[in-house]
């Protein structure tokens, strides 16, 4: 079972978690503005997310790590404990994160990411043309063959 820790964003997007398999750090809290987000914070937490703090180790490591690839101006204290969080549980450890700082020091040390924000897949849209008369469709054309009004496009489908 992996252990997915938690940054701002999760609870920002409402991403739905397992809470019981979930750890976040206490300052993600503070990132928190909107009551929306701070409400999914505490259901959450009634429903089992863990909130703890990171090692001094993890937390020295992290700082380690990000100094040298440079990430660390794009850290904040929230992200850099969320690291090492994930850290402390290596290879078990998810980030759930969509910070792209956050996505590459992780990857340095081999703890895994996961979006919170899915990208989603692009709509694929057909159109076609709809006459406003006699509501015939057809494939182009702005003038109904039929009844002569005009037409006006439509959405056919979305996969
Ligand atoms: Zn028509």
């Amino acid at each position: 079972m992996p252990i997915y820790i938690a940054d701002s964003a999760v609870f920002m997007m409402g991403k739905i978690i397992d809470t019981l398999s979930t750890i976040t750090v206490p300052s993600v809290v503070n990132e928190l503005k909107s009551s929306e987000s701070k409400l999914r914070f505490d259901l959450a937490r009634e429903e089992g997310l863990r909130v703890e703090s990171p090692s001094k180790e993890a937390l020295e490591r992290i700082k380690e790590v990000s100094g040298q690839s440079r990430d660390n101006d794009e850290l904040s204290s929230t992200d850099i404990e969320v690291l090492a969080k994930a850290y402390e549980f290596g290879e078990e450890a998810v980030i759930l994160t969509d910070d792209y700082a956050v996505q590459n020091v992780a990857s340095i040390l081999g703890i895994k990411v996961e979006p919170v924000v899915q990208k989603k897949i692009k709509d694929v849209l057909i159109w076609q043309k709809v006459c406003i008369g006699c509501k015939r469709k057809f494939d182009s054309g702005d003038i109904c063959p039929v009844c002569g009004s005009s037409m006006k496009k439509r959405r056919k489908k979305k996969l």
